[in-house]
């Protein structure tokens, strides 16, 4: 199966009632343990890079391992999406090389940097023209775009905004009418990175149902939405890790989101956890240990493991036969319709 447009992919989830884990990946364990999970579990799935991923893993083995895992497993439904792509350029090398979404995050100007290594928001009109033109270039390709309003807390890669504000629903009206996104990136009180929270976050729902309500054909989507579940930082320091004390967003409150009308869940951070912690382990229990297979495999595995629940509770679990599956082709006749 050629990979999917996300659109479908997210379409077919508010359709559901269920969220669809976007899982950031920049090497082949990662991809490996993704794969697995969704083949277990039946599952639908985004796989997403963000540039600095792709500058680590070069655009050309992100492609020829992604299509492996489209080979591999033909009856999934995959989209594979650029997220946080900063500006044109980096969207027209992804759309290139397969990518069958983009994220165009015009809320930050990411080619202007603070001391603190920040980045400033762009203003509501700028941030209009910069998604308006990513739009009109991938839709002629039919591939899927996803812009943000507001900006969210916390770093993680290059996302780090030099002040929070979350999403007016005043502004998503204007915004999607005059860009015709097909997602949208919300903050709604989520965070960038391993360090979210020191107690457990109160995220802004009623944004999310009201936004939902206005336009209710928009993908909402969730960044910064890793559990940092407590025993997977535990693990980390356990076997020689240095973690502070964090929190993340609880696996409930994300149900709570989609039910309120999220469809996709950006997580990272929490399968950083799970590879650092186990690799930690087997380097402190086999010292001896110098194959990378001894300790990327069960690292994989665990990653698996996880993933797999994730989808589970995210509900995406059983829904990857649900529909027949659309092209790049049939979207640029949808897109061209419009
Ligand atoms: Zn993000």
């Amino acid at each position: 199966m050629p990979l999917v447009p996300m659109k479908q992919i997210l379409d077919e989830a508010k359709k559901g009632g269920y969220g669809v884990g976007a899982y950031n990946v920049n090497n082949m364990e990662q991809i490996q343990a993704i794969m697995q999970a969704a083949r277990e579990t039946q599952s639908p799935l985004i796989i997403q890079a963000s540039k600095g991923a792709l500058e680590y893993t070069s655009f050309t083995y992100l492609k020829h391992l992604m299509m492996a895992a489209a080979e591999e497993n033909p009856d999934l439904p995959i989209a594979l999406h650029l997220d946080h792509g900063p500006d044109l350029e980096t969207v027209k090398k992804a759309i290139d090389i397969g990518f069958t979404s983009v994220m165009i995050d015009g809320s930050l100007d990411y080619s202007k940097k603070t001391d603190s290594g920040s980045h400033p928001a762009r203003t509501f009109e700028d941030n209009i023209r910069v998604t308006k033109e990513v739009v009109d270039y991938a839709h002629a390709c039919g591939v899927t775009v996803e812009g943000e309003l507001g900006t969210l807390g916390g770093i993680e890669d290059d996302t780090h905004a030099e002040s929070v504000h979350l999403t007016d629903p005043n502004e998503v009206e204007e915004f999607m009418a005059k860009t015709g996104a097909d997602a949208l990136a919300v903050a709604i009180g989520t965070s960038h990175g391993a360090y979210k929270f020191k107690e457990a976050p109160v995220l802004a729902l009623d944004l999310v149902s009201e936004i939902h309500k206005r336009v209710p054909e928009l993908a909402l989507v969730m960044h910064g939405s890793s559990s940092v579940p407590q025993e997977l930082v535990d693990r980390v320091n356990k076997y020689g890790g240095q973690m502070k004390k964090t929190m993340g967003v609880p696996m409930e409150s994300i149900q709570e989101a989609i039910r309120c009308g999220v469809a996709k869940v950006n997580i990272d951070t929490d399968g950083r956890l799970v590879l650092t912690g186990v690799i930690r382990q087997v380097f402190t229990e086999k010292p001896s240990e110098f194959d990378p297979r001894k300790y990327l495999g069960p690292a994989r595995k665990a990653l698996a493991e996880f993933y797999a629940l994730k989808m589970q509770q995210l509900g995406t679990a059983g829904h990857a036969k649900d529909y027949a599956p659309l092209t790049l082709e049939d979207m640029k006749k949808v897109y061209g319709d419009k």
